[in-house]
């Protein structure tokens, strides 16, 4: 586990708090915390890596804890799954994410949404939980993207196929989040449609580098191009990536060189700065 921040609790503790501690303080907070509102999400941005504009964002959630201190998501999403506690959590996000569609909607900016879905809800009922969520605030869940890690495909990729099916039958797009970083990548293309590929960070990192990442960026993008998906790269970081990730015919960007995770009304003005098309 790691840990972030200075927490009241960690700073009086110091490293005597262990990290199964850690885990249990966080298995007995999350409740709590999802009830006082010290949950929020953040709104990371998603560009055309030609043009610039902006198509949709990331749904990121953020837990500022009074006990615990700044908890990032690495650090206590596998706690809370692990604890059986994740779709409380997803429910939770989903929520945020519909009231935020509606918004977007309203102020007539894109729309799009994208939300992460761990391993352990990738399962048949998630479809129909997403309809019912989006359902009960009017909103439209062919706004609405889900990543999905390559884990959570593994283990049965003819039942992933079918969540795939349904999400499709939606109108929801699927993402492959962190492709290249699972156990035999090229498997789940096989297996099961999604729409795009998420370029995992740590091949983009040395993207502009002449080297074996960037011959494998260009294979991952030639190959989604090939079988008809859009690609994302992932955690851009420096204008040389930027660049050469729009060059080589990647579709879409995401990274500090373009935004941090936002709040709303920071990621809403960072739409009005892009007349509509
Ligand atoms: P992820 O889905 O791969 O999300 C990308 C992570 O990279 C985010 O970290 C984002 O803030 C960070 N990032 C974005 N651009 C850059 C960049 O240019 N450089 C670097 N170094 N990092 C960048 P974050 O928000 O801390 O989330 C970490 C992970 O936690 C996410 O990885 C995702 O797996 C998980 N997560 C976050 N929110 C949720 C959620 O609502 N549900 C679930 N199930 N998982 C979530
Ligand atoms: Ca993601
Ligand atoms: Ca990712
Ligand atoms: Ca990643």
């Amino acid at each position: 586990l790691r840990r972030e921040g200075g927490g009241r609790l960690l700073q009086l503790e110091g490293a005597a708090m262990s990290d199964m501690r850690l885990a249990s303080s966080i298995r007995a907070e999350l409740i709590t915390a999802l009830q006082q509102g010290q949950l929020h999400v953040c709104y990371q941005p998603k560009v055309c890596a030609e043009s610039g504009r902006p198509l949709s964002a990331e749904v990121l959630v953020r837990w500022e804890s009074p006990l615990l201190g700044h908890l990032s998501p690495a650090t206590f999403i596998p706690v809370v799954e692990r604890a059986g506690l994740l779709s409380h959590l997803t429910d939770w996000v989903l929520r945020e994410a519909a009231v935020a569609q509606l918004a977007l909607v309203k102020k007539g900016l894109p729309p799009r949404l994208a939300v992460n879905i761990g391993a352990s809800e990738f399962t048949p009922d998630l479809p129909a939980r997403i309809s019912r969520i989006f359902a009960d605030y009017g909103a439209s869940e062919h706004l609405l993207e889900v990543e999905v890690t390559e884990t959570s495909v593994i283990t049965d990729t003819r039942q992933a196929d079918s969540i795939v099916k349904a999400l499709h039958a939606r109108g929801i797009a699927v993402a492959l989040d962190d492709f290249g970083t699972g156990y035999s990548s090229l498997a789940h293309l096989q297996a099961c449609t999604v729409d795009t590929i998420k370029i995992d960070r740590s091949f983009v990192q040395r993207v502009a580098e002449s080297g074996p990442d960037q011959k494998i960026v260009l294979g991952i993008i030639g190959l989604a191009k090939m079988l008809g998906l859009e690609t994302v790269a992932e955690g851009v970081e420096l204008e040389s990536q930027r660049r050469w990730l729009a060059e080589n015919d990647c579709n879409t960007l995401q990274g500090f060189v373009i935004s941090k995770p936002l709040r709303f009304d920071e990621y809403c003005q960072l739409l009005q700065a892009w007349p509509s098309s």
